[in-house]
């Protein structure tokens, strides 16, 4: 099918690389391709999660609306230490817990109706690739083995943390895995040996299992190349995961940048505490979804800046509800009144306003406030003709930000 894509649109996106927003053009006019971190599937999907993948969904949305054909390519960690641990507790093997927990993020991720996602990618399948990338990085003398493990030299790529904007020195005081066999205190493994991790692959480092970093950078060089335009996911994962995913791509193929745009999102609180497990305050999409609804969630989460922590408040959430339904029984006023007889007319105008707050950097608490406007501007309306104009903005607002004031609740 041909691209609806005609110019060039006037969106700017903060680039975390060059804190800077910047006009975004992608490297083939027309084409977006995004990756973006997905979760380590050892639980339930917490509302964090859904934070960050309902933004991206946004993204998606937004981009396609433009007439950008997107490439969106999200990765399923199904090897972790933190699987393994959670296997033990179970008194389950790690293979089927982690099965387990990729059908439940997928439908959970379904019930947010998060329908964007080209391609999931479960990283157990890319094993093989990541020992063919680590062989070639041995060979290019970008990474070493010391005592099974192999790690990534560091001094190899005088550009390790620039996403981070931090320096070596500076570095250094956030130490990763610790080590007297590393050359450097900033290297990370890329394999690690069946003595450290639970590891069920032979390579030619011995047993073990690939790290974290390599995994993704695997998944993404497979299906992109050396390039691509966007890579999401939560800005905890800044460094050292995404400083990494630059080392290890950027030294195999030798081609910068990388990435175009590096979009990070704001970490969740729960009731101003950092989620935890050890304070028992983690809430899951699940559990939210039962009681408020897909709708009413999104409307929530994404009322808040994206760059900005938010604080997420079961107060807040049920006010949020309280404003869905009231807007409901306004949408539904205007379906109602609206003239559907009336010639079909362009809602453009109407809709400048909300096409400037996406485009200032995906602003969704503005856009979503103008969404809450037009259906209180419709609802009051008496021309019918009129109304008809707003009801048409609404669908496709509703649309884009994957909210629905019709139909039955979900
Ligand atoms: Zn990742």
């Amino acid at each position: 099918m041909a691209s609806r894509f005609k110019t060039q649109p006037d969106l700017k996106v903060y680039n975390t690389m060059t804190m800077q927003k910047e006009p975004f053009q992608t490297r083939i006019p027309g084409k977006v391709s995004m990756f973006v971190c997905g979760p380590t599937v050892q639980s339930y999907l917490h509302v964090g999660h859904a934070r960050t993948y309902t933004f991206y969904d946004v993204v998606a949305r937004y981009l396609s609306h433009l007439g950008f054909e997107v490439n969106f390519l999200m990765n399923v960690t199904d090897i972790d230490d933190k699987i393994t641990q959670a296997a033990k507790a179970e008194g389950m093997d790690p293979i089927r817990l982690a099965e387990r927990y990729t059908k439940a993020f997928l439908e959970d991720t379904d019930s947010l109706k998060i329908y964007t996602v080209t391609k999931y990618e479960r990283v157990s399948n890319y094993v093989q690739e990541t020992m063919r990338q680590i062989s070639t990085l041995i060979a290019s003398g970008n990474a070493y083995v010391a005592d099974g493990t192999v790690y990534f030299n560091t001094a190899t790529f005088p550009d390790f943390g620039k996403l981070s904007h931090l320096t070596t020195k500076e570095l250094s005081l956030r130490p990763l895995e610790l080590s007297v066999k590393k050359k450097h205190l900033l290297d990370f493994a890329l394999w690690r040996p069946v003595i450290l991790v639970e590891g069920r692959w032979d390579s030619p480092w011995g047993r073990g299992s690939p790290g974290w970093h390599i995994q993704d950078t695997a998944v993404t060089l497979t299906n992109f190349g050396p390039q691509y335009d966007v890579h999401g996911g939560g800005y905890e994962l800044i460094y050292p995961h995404h400083e990494a995913e630059i080392a290890q791509g950027e030294s195999l193929t030798k081609v910068k940048p990388l990435v175009k745009y590096w979009v990070h999102t704001g970490l969740v609180n729960i009731e101003g505490n950092k989620m935890s497990k050890s304070l028992g305050n983690v809430l899951s999409v699940r559990d939210a979804l039962k009681q408020y609804g897909s709708d009413t969630l999104r409307l929530y989460l994404l009322s808040h800046h994206y760059r900005v922590d938010m604080d997420f408040q079961e107060k807040g959430l049920k006010q949020m509800h309280e404003t869905y339904l009231a807007l409901r029984a306004k949408a539904k006023i205007m379906e109602e009144r609206r003239a559907t007889k009336a010639r079909r007319r362009d809602s453009g105008k109407v809709l400048a306003q909300f096409y400037a707050f996406l485009n200032d950097d995906f602003d969704t608490p503005q856009a979503i406030a103008f969404m809450m406007k037009l259906i209180e501007d419709g609802a009051s309306e008496k021309d019918q003709n009129q109304v008809e104009l707003y009801y048409e903005a609404l669908r496709i607002t509703s649309n884009i930000l994957g909210v629905n004031f019709f139909g039955r609740l979900q």
